[in-house]
């Protein structure tokens, strides 16, 4: 059987448990253990495909196609392991799924309820789909004392009592002040933290103490004392200068091997760290910065783009370069601003988007780029606003647009009902938003003599995707006589998925979001591409 570690947070949330649990997976991944990291969320939707990123961050898609919590993103780029369905599931989901059980009789006349319905199902999801892991890693998002994680908190105490201590694991990440004032730092908030986990029957087995500076002897022996666990398990991390440093902090702190000791196992191998300390040297060093923009819509949520803004500073690694984003909103953009707001930049990106709001100024800012031959990167969105821009300014079709902002525009874009995966016939809607878009990985193939074949050096990739219009191929002769190629295409040949354009240095649209394939140890070749001519945009 698989062993487990649930990771939960006290204190304060945003303690970075995502980032902890991706570093823990990397470092027993590379030292030759099986792997698998899930995520369980408090709130009531039953996946976040129908949040706003502008209030929950992201929304990360992965290759059997869920749209899941951002955290799989981090995962996913730490320990290279590709995410699915199974490992990420919500309080919504669970309600969800019991409710239609109840509906068909699947209950027998009992009453539901919490305990033993809903702690009966977080417990089969902690166990789905897991076959030969050595370790599976559940995180669990909020923070203790929250109403919502009482349940995932009772669940995987049952769990922890059913399979025994010798396979589960509990780590709990909590934040240690220090405080300017008195010169001291305080270990009352982590103490109060493993009394509220304590009072609902978890002890934790390892204490992860976040704090801005190095936790001295003394308050170590006191976090070890008050909250009942070895010295040894109380670890320290200690904010670091860029994530890709996290892997080597929690090593130096011999994370990995207090959870190997507490499993009575050994480390099979090494862990890899060269790689880390290597981007981790050229992310703090790189003194050259290069201006990209990223004209959007959630622009001031930092984590609305997560992924993206992560590829675009792997695609800066891989150049040497420090990557500067610049993010622009684009709903109050106007033509006259353009010139001004983007004089600085060596590089213009849209990216995915929903809605009208904020789409003339992004057609303006694809218009600048294409005629000042600034690259230019479209993804999704991004990609469908520069087929609108080349068609009402080069084929001059006025009211070109998509079908998702105008019904009675001329379709550039337009909803698609149906298309095939696996030589099957799927359908799509716009009358029930969740889960219903063209989502995870579809297959395009690449044209010869492309940009994009070049890039990718194959004939045919596989992207994830996570949209209901597409670019309506029976315009293609159009626009390839003037010079927009479709230079990438389902195998079917009836769905664009990349364009490009003939006279122009860089200017390139995508279907899908290459950013989720994205690895800081393996920068993706779309994005290393994009800075690199970027890079030399810059340097005219
Ligand atoms: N709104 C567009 C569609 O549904 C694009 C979605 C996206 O950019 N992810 O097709």
């Amino acid at each position: 059987m698989a062993r487990y570690i649930f990771v939960t947070g006290g204190v304060v949330s945003s303690l970075g448990k995502g980032l902890t649990s991706a570093s823990l997976g990397y470092l027993l991944k590379s030292q030759g253990y099986k792997v698998r990291i899930r995520k369980m969320d408090p709130y009531l939707n039953v996946d976040p495909g129908t949040m706003s990123p502008f209030q929950h961050g992201e929304v990360f898609v992965t290759d059997d196609g869920a749209e899941t919590d951002l955290d799989l993103g981090h995962y996913e780029r730490f320990t290279n392991i590709s995410s699915k369905q199974t490992d990420n599931i919500t309080t919504g989901r669970v309600y969800s799924d019991i409710i239609q059980k109840e509906r068909e009789g699947g209950y027998l006349g009992k009453t539901v309820q919490v305990i033993p319905h809903v702690t009966n199902r977080i417990k089969e999801f902690i166990k789905k789909d897991i076959t030969n892991e050595d370790f599976v890693i559940c995180e669990i998002g909020g923070t203790v004392g929250d109403i919502e994680s009482l349940p995932f908190l009772e669940a995987i105490r049952q769990f922890s009592n059913e399979h025994g201590k010798s396979k589960t694991l509990f780590i709990h990440l909590t934040l240690v002040p220090f405080l300017k004032s008195s010169d001291e730092i305080k270990t009352k908030p982590t103490q109060h933290s493993v009394k509220e986990l304590r009072s609902i029957g978890i002890q934790p087995d390892i204490i992860i103490c976040r704090s801005q500076q190095s936790i001295p002897l003394d308050q170590r022996k006191k976090i070890s004392l008050f909250c009942n666990i070895p010295i040894d398990n109380v670890i320290e991390t200690v904010d670091v200068r860029t994530i890709y440093e996290a892997p080597i902090s929690f090593f130096n702190e011999k994370l990995d091997r207090q959870v190997l000791k507490y499993f009575k196992l050994k480390s099979k191998k090494q862990p890899n760290l060269l790689s880390w300390k290597k981007i981790t040297k050229i992310t703090l060093n790189t003194k050259k910065i290069l201006n990209i923009a990223i004209i959007g819509k959630y622009v001031n949520l930092k984590d609305a783009y997560k992924s993206l803004d992560e590829a675009l500073t792997h695609g800066g690694i891989s150049n040497k370069i420090k990557v500067n984003l610049i993010r622009i909103e684009s709903d109050n953009l106007k033509p006259s601003q353009i010139k001004n707001k983007l004089k600085n930049v060596s590089g213009i990106l849209i990216p995915g988007g929903f809605g009208k709001r904020g789409t003339e100024g992004k057609i303006s800012a694809i218009k600048y780029a294409r005629e000042k031959k600034i690259p230019f990167l479209g993804i999704c969105f991004g990609m469908q606003m520069a087929m609108i821009e080349f068609a009402r300014n080069i084929l001059k079709i006025k009211k070109a647009g998509s079908t998702e902002l105008d019904k009675n525009c001329y379709p550039v874009i337009g909803l698609i009902n149906e298309w095939t995966k696996d030589g099957k016939i799927i359908k799509g809607t716009d009358k029930n938003l969740g889960g219903t878009m063209r989502l995870g990985l579809y297959e395009a193939k690449l044209r010869n003599n492309s940009a994009i074949k070049n890039i990718y050096k194959s004939n045919s990739i596989k992207e994830r995707h996570r949209h209901r219009y597409e670019v309506n191929v029976n315009l293609m002769s159009k626009f390839e006589n003037k010079g927009l190629i479709f230079s990438g295409i389902s195998p079917d040949n009836k769905l664009p998925e990349i364009i490009e354009l003939k006279n122009h240095p860089w200017f390139i649209g995508v279907q899908f979001h290459p950013e989720f394939k994205s690895r800081p140890l393996n920068p993706h070749p779309l994005f290393s591409s994009f800075i690199k001519a970027a890079k030399s945009f810059n340097g005219k």
